[in-house]
């Protein structure tokens, strides 16, 4: 079966509630391609507002949770709090996270383990720093950030149906400057061959590896070609109208 492709919009921490709304009406009121899955993943404050708001076929995530399920650990949600909240998805490792939050790849291990043992499906973010690019390290970076979540979910292969793996060059996101066609490519096809030595056949097949990083409706149809690019996770775009356009890349 091929892969459904997949577009997330992540807010990160914009919009008031009158500008979600006016986002996420937006949406319920333009044609989606039946044929893509569809994901916001608004601010923790507003996640339940936008579960009630959001029309059905579009799936709502959180930005991030912590690994435990409950505790003294203030301002951090747990997994077992979103599924609770009726929130299936959660995004882990945003880039974000790791450079601003401290979350290594023992940490995003830790969170990802957490969350599938809760029954949510995780987009993984991974990717490397322009420093990384540029000494060469791309595909060694991403595959040892790989290796650190395989290391704590030993079975991955049992749920890999619950993973979307998300390839975000760090020095892509939210700088306008996107990945070409063929250097997503090469990280996308070096991951799905990292699933298939690591995970196994079906996984490799079957997981839908998207990509993101200044993706706009100008450059996603191009991208959207790439025989293993299965689909994007847009930020600042998420928020415009053109959000629909992206969505619809693959129509
Ligand atoms: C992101 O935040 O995941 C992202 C890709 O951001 P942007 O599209 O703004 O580069």
């Amino acid at each position: 079966m091929p892969r459904k492709f997949f577009v997330g919009g992540n807010f990160k921490m914009n919009g008031l509630l009158a500008d979600i709304d006016r986002i996420v009406d937006h949406l319920n009121a333009s044609h989606l391609d039946p044929n893509t899955e569809v994901l916001i993943s608004p601010p923790a404050i507003y996640l339940l507002h936008v579960r009630d708001r959001v029309k059905k076929g579009i799936e709502v995530a959180a930005q991030n949770c912590y690994s435990e399920k409950q505790g003294a650990f203030t301002g951090e949600i747990s997994p077992l709090q979103i599924a609770d909240s009726r929130i299936p998805w959660v995004i882990i490792g945003h880039s974000e996270r790791r450079t601003l939050f401290g979350d290594h790849d023992h940490v995003v291990a830790e969170k990802v383990k957490a969350a599938l043992e809760e029954g949510l499906n995780i987009i993984l973010c991974v990717g490397e720093t322009l420093e990384q690019r540029e000494k060469g390290e791309t595909l060694k970076v991403v595959e040892h950030q790989l290796d650190c979540v395989k290391k704590e979910v030993p079975a991955w292969a049992e749920v890999a149906d619950r993973i979307v793996i998300a390839y975000e060059p760090v020095w892509a996101i939210g700088t306008g400057r996107v990945a070409t066609a063929s250097q997503a490519q090469e990280v996308h096809s070096d991951t799905r061959t990292w699933l298939a030595s690591r995970v196994g056949k079906e996984a490799a097949e079957n997981t839908r590896i998207i990509y993101g990083g200044s993706v706009s409706a100008k450059n996603c149809q191009e991208l959207a070609t790439q025989p293993d690019l299965d689909g994007f996770l847009v930020g600042g775009a998420s928020l415009k109208p053109e959000f629909v356009d992206i969505i619809n890349s693959h129509l």
